[in-house]
């Protein structure tokens, strides 16, 4: 077993390869343009380290089915969410791995035919060791970007393609030069979309709020799991509406959720403190049943676990 990205083993076009041999043409599509799809999924260990759970695994793979057919990428029969999950399944245990773990899917434009071309259509499938982000902090200081969210109108961000990230690019850049640890989007009516990499919630008068799926978000995996562990458990009610900028700066809480950044405070947007910078009692909670439940110990959701070993 190995920490070090470079020994380990990837699954490149259903062939099992040490990462640095899988390689592209510099010419092909996906180079050249950026044209490819992708979703990372985390893996937890149990508490007792014997088995490892990918979370939510089957969402993750229909939405990057979904990002191929949108943006018509031609698959083979062979290459459907059946074969990619089994692949996943086996590049994990031939490398090993029984730790939380980040994988990597990608569909990319293979072919050096151009921008237009729909095939072939190339694959890899990259588990790597990984543990919370940002776990020195208490929360991280957001901003709110000058750059707009991207739209359906334009470049859908329904679609998870790695051009899209020239968009959380933009405002990563902007938000480290202002000296900001992250950046908050706003869409095209202005209203709050979502973070460079997650979505956001905040807790206003009791209530958990989010923007609804057509504010210009990811329709994200987390997002879903945290409305429905809010419901369930926590017996609050959860409001998907448009959110007002200034709305987030007198919020009782913030916080980000996706799968890198699983749970994550804010601390402060444009400098205002949040909770008087402190972890709030909502997002407390909701971190701690999230994790119960990715490492298997709630019954209740079962069904978003798959056992590697
Ligand atoms: N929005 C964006 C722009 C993202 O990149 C991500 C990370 N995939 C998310 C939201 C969160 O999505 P998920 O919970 O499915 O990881």
């Amino acid at each position: 077993m190995s920490n070090n990205q470079n020994n380990s083993l990837i699954c490149h076009n259903g062939k099992v390869l040490p990462v640095q041999d899988a390689t592209i043409n510099v010419m092909t599509t996906t180079a050249q343009y950026g044209i490819n799809v992708f979703e990372g999924i985390r893996c937890y260990l149990t508490n007792d380290e014997k088995q490892l759970f990918a979370f939510r695994l089957k969402e993750h793979l229909d939405r990057l089915f979904n990002s191929a057919r949108l943006l018509r990428f031609n698959l083979n029969n062979e290459t459907n969410p059946d074969y990619i999950k089994n692949q996943m399944v086996k590049i994990i245990q031939a490398n090993g791995y029984k730790q939380d773990l980040y994988v990597k899917i990608g569909f990319y434009v293979d072919g050096t035919a151009g921008w237009s071309s729909n095939g072939p259509i190339g694959f890899f499938i990259l588990p790597t060791p990984k543990g919370r982000v940002y776990e020195d902090k208490e929360g991280i200081e957001c901003c709110i970007s000058s750059w707009m969210r991207i739209n359906d109108s334009a470049i859908s961000p329904r679609i998870k393609a790695g051009a899209n990230y020239l968009n959380s690019r933009m405002a990563f850049m902007e938000a480290k030069a202002n000296g900001y640890d992250y950046g908050i989007f706003l869409n095209h009516q202005q209203k709050v979309s979502e973070g460079l990499g997650a979505c956001i919630f905040m807790v206003r008068d009791k209530k958990i709020v989010t923007p609804s799926k057509t504010s210009s978000v990811l329709e994200s995996i987390t997002r879903d799991t945290i409305i429905a562990i809010a419901k369930e458990h926590l017996k609050m009610d959860v409001e998907e509406r448009d959110i007002d900028r200034t709305e987030l700066y007198v919020a009782e809480e913030v916080f980000l959720v996706g799968t890198s950044v699983e749970i994550l405070p804010v601390v402060s947007i444009d400098r205002l403190e949040i909770n008087s910078r402190k972890i709030g009692d909502v997002t407390q909670s909701l971190k701690s049943l999230y994790f119960n439940i990715a490492k298997g110990n709630d019954s209740v959701y079962q069904n978003w676990l798959t056992s590697i070993y």
